[in-house]
């Protein structure tokens, strides 16, 4: 007799976007399946929990049935390729997508073991070597795993700043005329090992879009080929650039493109957050919902998972599953968005568009009781613990403030918690570290602030900060900018900087 041995299955959506039919089965997975809910996740992929390990194999083949795969969501490969998901409507969002998809399919394990292992494939006898099997990631892959994502400004909703390959779109008379490159981002870290940090990814050139595969393909062979494998704790990009210099990864690329980046364009980001409600873009309604933490479950008073099921049932568009763990009802038409609204009303599912901006703008990883690497709770723990701060907000009249929160079970930070405003990182059961001072754009780290501490001093320690903000802050500066211009902290900009 075999333990019930449980399991999580991702789900790989490329720049996030899935078909009502995708979600409906994603949907039926979740009751079929898994634990009765859908999550989610901050690289727009979907997860489901709780799949005893008998159901793995059909679990992956009704996946796979409906276009969508599991392939390279994990291991030491190429991620789910994150794209912005215009909540600020854009008009080369589509072009921009396509670019996303096209890097996610080129990076994309060759290898056939999939298919024969999941999806019953025969096995066949390949007499190729290696390379030409996986000519981009050969026989031993990369020394960790690799995320790429891209921004199309003003929003930063990918965070691109902390993908290990980040692309910022440029356009000019909206029109794409190609992108800035970043490279060498990343958030996890050990605690108590200063070797490891979070890091900012830095920007080293502009490239076509028709360059953009290449680049692409370059980054990932000199990481393959540099990264550090004997110490997986230093095995991401970030270490490998900043163990051998930006410069010499410049050149490295330019030698290995044949050809060199031109100078980054100027761009401009406005937040990393999502834009909430009804847009018009391209002739089409797009409705971005807030779904706290990416949990989409039934409760009792609160029936989302049904509400959006029934709209999937309509739905002639898409979905798209925002870097934010949010929802976009996406290309909707004008016929069909009074049905929209109606099942949005009927449902209730915008909880009467009484949210903070603290919570609007809030972001969890799962850890407990799922992940086995949580060392605290974050998403069961963070919505009550925002109620709590959202009193003291109330009282500052700061409840509309736009202020970025974020939650980690563990340092690996899935929730990217060390760009955020005001961070918590689990240090144990009931325990946080409290980072201040990223930037409301992604573009900074926060800095340890209290090491070590439990709700009350979490509380209490926040108060007199909050309260001093809305007393003397300039006006339009963000929570991050102020914490440091007060001098809670010092600006980080560099992740070697962030234990100092
Ligand atoms: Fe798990 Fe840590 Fe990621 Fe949270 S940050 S989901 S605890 S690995």
């Amino acid at each position: 007799l075999e333990p019930a041995y449980q399991f999580m299955i991702r789900v790989r959506v490329p720049g996030g976007i899935a078909t009502p039919e995708q979600w409906l089965v994603m949907d039926e997975l979740a009751d079929k399946y898994a634990n009765g809910s859908i999550r989610l996740t901050t690289r727009q992929a979907f997860q489901l929990h709780g799949i005893l390990k008998w159901d793995l194999k059909n679990t992956i083949k009704e996946i796979n049935q409906t276009l969508m795969d599991t392939l390279a969501a994990c291991g030491d490969v190429n991620r789910n390729v994150m794209c912005s998901t215009n909540s600020y409507p854009s008009a080369i969002h589509q072009e921009v997508q396509k670019w996303a998809q096209a890097i996610s399919d080129h990076l994309s394990p060759r290898t056939g073991a999939y298919h024969e292992i999941w999806l019953d494939k025969e096995k066949v006898v390949d007499s190729r070597d290696e390379m030409e099997i996986e000519p981009i990631y050969g026989s031993t892959y990369l020394p960790r795993k690799f995320k790429i994502g891209i921004a199309i400004p003003p929003s930063n909703d990918i965070d691109v700043f902390s993908q290990d390959l980040g692309f910022i779109a440029i356009q000019e008379a909206n029109k794409l005329i190609g992108f800035n490159v970043s490279v060498g981002g990343g958030m996890g870290m050990t605690h108590g090992n200063t070797n490891t940090y979070p890091q900012l990814g830095r920007v080293i050139g502009f490239c076509s879009p028709d360059q953009v595969i290449a680049v692409a393909e370059q980054i990932v062979t000199i990481q393959r080929d540099y990264g550090n494998r004997s110490d997986r704790k230093n095995a991401r990009f970030k270490y490998t650039i900043d163990a051998r210099g930006i410069d010499w990864l410049q050149q490295t690329l330019h030698e290995r493109l044949g050809w060199e980046l031109e100078e980054p364009k100027d761009y401009q980001f406005k937040s990393n957050g999502d834009s909430y409600g009804w847009k018009e873009a391209n002739d089409m309604w797009h409705f971005t919902l807030f779904i706290e933490n990416g949990r989409v479950k039934d409760t009792r008073d609160y029936q989302l998972r049904t509400g959006l099921r029934e709209i999937a049932k309509i739905h002639t568009g898409d979905f798209r599953l925002t870097p934010n763990q949010n929802l976009i009802i996406a290309n909707v038409t004008k016929q069909k968005k009074d049905q929209m609204e109606q099942l949005i009303q009927t449902y209730q599912l915008t909880n009467g568009g009484q949210l903070s901006g603290l919570r609007r703008n809030s972001m969890a990883c799962v850890a407990l009781p799922t992940c086995a690497l949580a060392m605290a709770e974050s998403e069961r723990y963070l919505p009550s613990f925002i109620d709590k701060i959202e009193a003291i907000l109330q009282e500052a009249g700061l409840h509309q403030e736009e202020i970025v929160i974020r939650m980690s079970g563990c340092p690996n930070g899935c929730s990217r918690p060390v760009l955020a405003e005001i961070a918590f990182i689990g240090k144990g059961p009931g325990k946080y570290n409290l980072y201040l001072g990223g930037s409301f754009t992604g573009e900074r780290l926060s800095k340890l602030y209290r090491e070590n501490i439990g709700e009350k001093e979490m509380l209490d320690t926040l108060k007199p900060i909050i309260t001093q903000y809305a007393k003397e802050r300039l006006d339009g500066e963000h929570f991050g900018d102020f914490v440091i211009r007060t001098n809670y902290v010092e600006a980080v900009y560099s992740g070697l900087d962030f234990h100092k």
